[in-house]
């Protein structure tokens, strides 16, 4: 995958994933269920495209890293998130260290680091602590500048 914006319905599509928009409770970015080897993708479709596309590929990476492949079930709010085994429905816990996981799986999804480079050398090595260069980059990318700093730290870009 050689293309930005990487487009994340199109990957999961090829991993055999539904992914639906649906209007959901307002706190909830969306989840992930898997039911009898089906796994589905559910997303807010009301909240920003960068923030559905993040959400993507976050609960592609729960798919990925976490899930049961055949009956489980991922549910991540704005604020808490919750893993919830279908076994116990009603015992739900937050697992911060699956969230961060999920997380950087998007990350490296959605901005993967030869692009990024590719990217900047493209405009001509710009001075990335400048806003303007993160809000350009984040566009092409089509993710948030919040989502492209964090990344951008964790590369080392900001040493
Ligand atoms: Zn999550």
């Amino acid at each position: 995958m050689d293309a930005v914006p990487v487009d994340v319905v199109t990957l999961a599509k090829k991993w055999f994933i539904d992914v639906r928009f649906e209007k959901l409770e307002p706190n909830v970015s969306g989840f992930l269920f898997v039911k009898s080897g089906k796994a589905t993708v559910v997303i807010n479709q009301e909240q920003p495209v960068v923030r559905q596309r993040f959400t993507v590929a976050h609960e592609l990476g729960h798919y990925v890293l976490h899930a049961d492949k055949e009956e489980d079930i991922f549910i991540d709010e704005k604020i808490s998130i919750y893993h919830r085994a279908n076994r116990n429905g009603s015992n739900a816990v937050i697992d911060a260290g699956r969230e961060k996981e999920a997380n950087r799986f998007a990350a490296e999804l959605l901005m993967p680091k030869n692009m990024l480079f590719k990217t900047l050398i493209r405009l001509g090595e710009p001075d990335i602590s400048d806003d303007l260069t993160i809000y350009r980059v984040a566009n092409i990318f089509a993710v948030s500048e919040q989502a492209l700093n964090i990344r951008m730290t964790d590369l080392g870009l900001f040493l």
